[in-house]
């Protein structure tokens, strides 16, 4: 069995930017700029908000950071959005989410301009990937498609099951996973809530993508022999024991799983730090286009 290791993947991947961003700067060109927005104080929002600076910080971007309050209307969200549309110094944008239940969040992202949209969530950079031209990809399927290619698995006619159809995560993994283009070439079946004899379907699949956020939802007699995993499940459960009062725990049962699987990835240090490194790809990706 092969555990596919995010952590050191995306640790890689982080050198090879860096290396990148240095040699721009040395020759003259412009230092790659992202920009994210926090509006209120939703603990895990902040926690990833602050991871994604730090990696900003430790490739040599430059960063803004613009904590709105709680409280903000949607027409002073939206004036923000323009503000960053209209900054040419800033080569790349986040919302983090979800916002406050007052603010539409679709209308926010429709807002945000599709050259800037380095989460990949504007209709128009989704419409690209599906058309297979070249945009940003959103984050996690793209992490996801990163450790397919680094560690060379043959995605190529094989059955791939994708449970989970959330727009950020399991529908554009499904198309990823179809284009005609590598990773991808699979034969896709994308399941939900309602898919009939899920537990058939997974045991024909070669490739299983979960993205579900229920915790051990698939164990080992759901799967066959030589299966690859991506689990892309993170949900915080009770532990006493860690300092922070829980731990994150995969869709997954991984103890089981890992002995039929022949790739895995663990949870947490799978698809979580290949998900973080793709905003940097995409950020710097957004500032050569200005070179
Ligand atoms: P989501 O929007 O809640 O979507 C969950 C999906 O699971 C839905 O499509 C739902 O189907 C499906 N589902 C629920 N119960 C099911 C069942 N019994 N059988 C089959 N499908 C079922 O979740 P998400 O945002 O995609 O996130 C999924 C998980 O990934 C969460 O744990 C989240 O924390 C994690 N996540 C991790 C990363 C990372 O970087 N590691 C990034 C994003 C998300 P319906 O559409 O029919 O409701």
């Amino acid at each position: 069995m092969i555990l596919l290791d995010g952590k050191q993947t995306s640790k890689e991947i982080r050198e090879e930017i860096a290396i990148e961003v240095k040699s721009l700067k040395e020759k003259g060109g412009k230092t790659p700029h992202l920009a994210v927005i926090l509006v209120g104080n939703n603990g895990a929002s902040v926690t990833y908000v602050n991871a994604k600076i730090k990696d900003c910080e430790e490739v040599g971007f430059n960063t803004t950071f613009l904590k709105l309050s709680e409280t903000i209307s949607e027409k002073e969200l939206l004036q923000e959005v323009e503000k960053l549309n209209t900054n040419p110094d800033i080569d790349g944008y986040i919302v983090q989410l979800p916002l406050p239940k007052h603010i539409n969040d679709q209308k926010v992202i429709m807002a945000i301009d599709p050259e800037k949209d380095v989460d990949g969530f504007h209709p128009q950079n989704l419409g690209k990937m599906a058309l297979n031209l070249p945009t940003f990809l959103p984050a996690t399927p793209m992490g996801m498609m990163d450790l397919l290619d680094r560690y060379n698995i043959e995605t190529g006619g094989k059955h791939c099951v994708v449970v989970g159809r959330s727009h950020i995560v399991g529908l554009p993994a499904s198309i990823l996973m179809g284009r005609n283009h590598y990773p991808g070439n699979a034969t896709v079946t994308l399941a939900h809530s309602r898919t009939i004899n899920l537990e058939e379907i997974l045991r024909d699949a070669d490739i299983i993508i979960a993205a579900v956020g229920k915790p051990d939802f698939i164990t080992a007699d759901m799967v066959k022999e030589g299966v690859v995993i991506l689990d892309v499940g993170t949900t915080r459960v009770v532990d006493k024991t860690k300092k922070s009062g829980y731990r994150l725990k995969g869709d997954v049962e991984f103890a089981g799983v890992s002995k039929k699987a022949s790739c895995i990835t663990p949870v947490p240090g799978g698809v979580g730090p290949m998900t973080r490194v793709s905003l940097l790809k995409n950020t710097l990706r957004s500032a050569r286009v200005k070179l």
